[in-house]
């Protein structure tokens, strides 16, 4: 199923994030997740793209693969271009078809400092327009979004003007980096959409549910952190089992409020950790669009001019 089609079809779509194991010999253990997973009822998967864009290393595509064919789940697999050269993109784009994936999330990727790189693309606009000139449509490309502006960037307004260079570039959905502050998101939204972006947007959400996930994951996203976010961090600092439940209640909180004010899309970072997932799932339930609503809306006036 091509993912924009989702976003006309119900609202909000309900997606997950996975990241392929550091070692291919671990490869087993992802599908053990993903079966785990599937209690989420997740409207697609995506995977992300690792490795340094390394292609021999990388299971993206077969992981996204066998998601979509042996879990009956619709995939997205990411796509990084900032250290591949034009060939490298072809032959991925060959991988993806092969393995009849329809969905791709083209981005740059992080730039290492120091790091030499092939600097045949500079930015993940170039990667959608490639995609698009190799493909003829067959494959549908996500992008990424910052609600508080990439780390690059010199404004949030700057970089919103460049976010319309991906979507000339045929990104038709946009899911966004992780927040804690949902005003954050609701401002950056109003000002993309006064910018005349009309995509889609789903807001991307990560449970915080042990210390070491704060320094790392927090602070590499820049998402800025309210009272509180914080008063729970300095609460439970010493409660392993207390910061599990209320980072848990945390992204529910936040997730109630995205849906209660009209979101497009809920995209939940798992980190592979399926319990957390299933916990937050069973919390927003209610919320979800359920089978027969879908088919209500499908015979609505389509929403999205895409
Ligand atoms: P770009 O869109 O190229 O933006 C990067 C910077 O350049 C921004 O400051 C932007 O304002 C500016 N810019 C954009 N276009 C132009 C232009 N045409 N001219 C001038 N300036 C421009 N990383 C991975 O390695 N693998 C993954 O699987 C992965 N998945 C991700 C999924 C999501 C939902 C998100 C939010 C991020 C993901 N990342 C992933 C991280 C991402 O690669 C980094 O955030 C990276 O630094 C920027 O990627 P981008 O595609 O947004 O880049």
């Amino acid at each position: 199923m091509r993912i924009p089609d989702l976003y006309q079809e119900k609202k909000p779509v309900f997606s997950l994030e996975i990241f392929p194991p550091k070692r291919k010999s671990n490869l087993e253990s992802i599908y053990e997740t993903v079966a785990e997973l599937s209690q989420c009822s997740p409207d697609f998967i995506s995977v992300t793209y690792g490795a340094g864009g390394n292609i021999a290393d990388n299971s993206t595509c077969e992981i996204a693969s066998n998601i979509k064919h042996h879990y009956g789940i619709e995939t997205v697999a990411h796509l990084t271009c900032v250290n591949s050269t034009k060939a490298d993109v072809q032959e991925m784009i060959e991988r993806f078809r092969a393995a009849n994936i329809q969905n791709v999330m083209a981005l740059r990727g992080d730039i290492v400092p120091g790091e030499e790189l092939e600097r045949e693309f500079e930015h993940a606009n170039e990667l959608a327009v490639e995609i698009q000139r190799r493909c003829d449509d067959q494959l549908e490309i996500l992008g990424a979004c910052y609600p508080e502006g990439h780390y690059q960037s010199t404004s949030l307004e700057s970089d919103i003007q460049n976010l319309k260079y991906k979507i000339g570039a045929g990104v038709r959905v946009l899911i966004t980096q992780l927040f804690f502050d949902n005003n954050a998101f609701y401002e950056f939204l109003d000002m993309a959409r006064t910018a005349g972006i009309t995509v889609p947007v789903s807001a991307g959400i990560m449970p915080i549910v042990k210390a070491s996930q704060i320094e790392k994951t927090v602070q590499l996203s820049g998402a800025s952190l309210p009272h509180d976010f914080t008063a729970m961090i300095s609460r439970y600092e010493h409660d392993p089992e207390g910061l599990y439940e209320a980072g848990i209640d945390y992204a529910v909180g936040q997730i109630r409020d995205l849906i209660e004010h009209g979101v497009d899309g809920i995209h939940l970072y798992t980190m592979n950790d399926p319990q957390v997932a299933v916990r937050v799932y069973e919390a927003i339930q209610d919320l979800l669009p359920r089978e027969e609503d879908t088919q209500t809306n499908n015979r609505r006036e389509q929403k999205w001019d895409l």
